[in-house]
C-alpha cells in the first residue's frame, strides 16, 4: 500500500460534533461513515438540517415528501449513533445566502456547543461536476454561522435567549477537492455507513439512475483510503481556527 499522503484524524479527536446538511441525504455519502467513527469513540454528534428536502421527489408532493424524507433522516441517523437530528425548515430548491439563515445556525451552534463543525463543499464545480445551489448556499452560510457563533455582539438577541457565545476550533468539509486530512474507516463503520443511505429508501426509490448504497458508499471509501494508508477513509478539508495566521 502506497504511503499516507493526508494526516488521520484520531477517532477520539473531537468531544462533540455538529454536522450541518441543507437535505436529507447529505451526509450519507462518506461523512456519516466517519461519523459512526466518531460516535463509536464516545463522540456526541448533532445534525442540522437546512431544510426537510421537500421539493426532492417529483412524483409526490412537497408536504408529503418532507415527512418521508424527515422520518428516514431520523432513521439515517441512527444507524451512525446519532440521535439528535434536528431541521430547520428553510425552503427547499431556494433555500438563500441570509442573516436568518446564519442566526439560525448560530443558534444551534451556541446550544449544542460543538468543537467542530461538518458541512459539505460549497464550490461552484463540486466532485466532477456542478453543485447544487443549496448546497453552494448551506456551505457559505454555515462557515459564516461558525464565526457569527462566537461574536457576542452579533445577533444579540441569542443572548437574550440565554445562549452564550461559543467557537467551535474546527471546521472540516465533506466532499472537498483538496482534502487535508481524513477518518479511517473500520469495515464496521464502513457498513453503518452504507446502512445510512440505504435508510433513505423512499427517496432513492425515486431516483432510477441512483447506484444502489452498498456500491457507492464503498466506492467513495475506497477512493478515500490510499491518501490515509488506509482500506477506506472518509476525507475532509480541516481548517482549525485557533491557528495563527500563516500557519
Ligand atoms: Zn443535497
Amino acid at each position: 500500500m502506497a504511503a499516507p499522503t493526508l494526516a488521520t484524524l484520531p477517532p477520539d479527536m473531537f468531544d462533540t460534533v455538529l454536522c450541518v446538511a441543507a437535505h436529507p441525504d447529505d451526509l450519507e455519502y462518506g461523512a456519516s461513515a466517519a461519523v459512526a467513527t466518531w460516535t463509536d469513540a464516545g463522540t456526541k454528534v448533532h445534525y442540522l438540517m437546512l431544510t426537510r428536502g421537500e421539493a426532492g421527489i417529483d412524483a409526490m408532493a412537497p408536504a408529503e415528501t418532507a415527512l418521508l424524507r424527515s422520518e428516514e433522516q431520523v432513521l439515517a441517523a441512527r444507524e451512525v449513533g446519532v440521535d439528535d437530528v434536528e431541521f430547520l425548515d428553510h425552503p427547499d430548491g431556494v433555500l438563500e445566502y441570509g442573516v436568518a439563515l446564519r442566526r439560525d445556525i448560530a443558534r444551534t451552534i451556541r446550544r449544542v456547543r460543538p468543537d467542530a463543525v461538518v458541512v459539505g463543499a460549497w464550490e461552484v464545480e463540486f466532485m466532477g461536476g456542478l453543485n447544487q445551489a443549496d448546497h453552494r448556499v448551506a456551505g457559505m452560510v454555515t462557515i459564516d454561522a461558525v464565526r457569527d457563533a462566537g461574536n457576542r455582539w452579533v445577533f444579540t438577541d441569542l443572548i437574550d435567549e440565554g445562549l452564550q457565545p461559543h467557537s467551535p476550533r474546527w471546521v472540516l468539509v465533506a466532499g472537498h477537492d483538496s482534502p487535508t486530512h481524513g477518518v479511517a474507516l473500520s469495515p464496521t463503520a464502513l457498513a453503518a455507513g452504507v446502512r445510512s443511505l440505504e435508510a433513505h429508501a423512499g427517496y432513492l426509490a425515486a431516483l432510477p439512475w441512483h447506484p444502489p448504497p452498498s456500491e457507492l458508499v464503498p466506492w467513495l471509501a475506497e477512493a478515500g483510503g490510499p491518501a490515509l494508508g488506509a482500506e477506506a477513509a472518509t476525507l475532509f478539508k480541516v481548517y482549525d481556527l485557533q491557528a495563527p495566521p500563516g500557519s
